[in-house]
């Protein structure tokens, strides 16, 4: 004798599922916005302790040596520059 097929319309198959439709629910999250704030270099969302990612500290640190470093070279080619000319 044959056993009755368990698809879809089989009550323990639509008994399980409701089972586990109930039982696997996610918890609502506690706040509607995610947590970490807002890089003020990159703006993407950080979830280090001061909000800025660490590689954007070095990048924001760095850029007053860097622009001091553009400058002296600035000034270094527009005196050499006639003097390579001759
Ligand atoms: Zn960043």
């Amino acid at each position: 004798m044959r056993s009755p097929p368990r698809s879809h319309w089989n009550p323990e198959v639509l008994m399980l599922q409701k089972f586990v439709d109930e039982s696997c629910k996610k918890p609502a999250p506690l706040y509607s916005t995610p947590a970490g704030k807002e890089c003020p270099v990159c703006g993407k969302r950080s979830y280090s302790l001061r909000g800025i990612h660490p590689q954007c500290a070095v990048v924001q640190a760095d850029a007053p040596r860097q622009a001091a470093l553009a400058a002296a070279k600035r000034e270094l080619a527009q005196t050499q520059a006639p003097r390579r000319a001759k």
